[in-house]
This record gives structure tokens, sequence and C-alpha cells, in this order.
């Protein structure tokens, strides 16, 4: 259960990186910041603005959980390669 604790768009001031799609969110684009609890552990994510509402299409499931950067961006489609794996073999060159 994620309870919410503050939801805002708000302006970049510097780069993060979107937890739905793992890509940069730019310096100065607005972008959703999404804090709460879930679980009971305080988490902080940042969110595209065209991630936030494909999040929204599929609430119900996300809402028990979902793995960080697995869908593309702006969309409900699971990446063919998960942003992880890739940095995963990145450190290991
Ligand atoms: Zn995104």
């Amino acid at each position: 259960m994620f309870d919410i604790l503050t939801d805002k768009e708000v302006v970049a001031r510097k780069a993060h990186k979107c937890i739905w799609c793992g890509e940069q969110i730019d310096w100065g684009t607005t972008y959703r910041r999404l804090t709460g609890k879930f679980n009971g552990d305080f988490s902080s994510n940042a969110w595209h603005l065209e991630c936030s509402v494909a999040g929204n299409e599929i609430i119900d499931e996300i809402e028990a959980g979902f793995d960080a950067y697995t869908y593309q961006r702006g969309s409900t489609e699971e990446r063919d390669v998960p942003f992880y794996t890739q940095e995963t073999i990145d450190d290991e060159t």
C-alpha cells in the first residue's frame, strides 16, 4: 500500500531519473514529484508528466508495487530490455 505524503508538479533544478521509464528528466522541465510511504518505507520519486499519466491508467496495479524503470516512457508497455539490466551491464565493463 502506498500512502501519499506530497504530490506536486515542480520545475527540475537539476536532472532527475524518472521512476517509471528510467530516462532523464531534464533540468528546467516540469515533472511530478511524489513522496510517500510504501509499506512503511519513505520514498520520493520523480516522474515525467507523461509517465505519470500512463501510471494512472494502471494505478490499481502499481499501488501494489511495481519495478522501477520497467516501462516505456509515457506508456504502460514494458521495455524490451529493462533499464536496470542495461545499467548492470555498464557497471561490469
Ligand atoms: Zn518517464
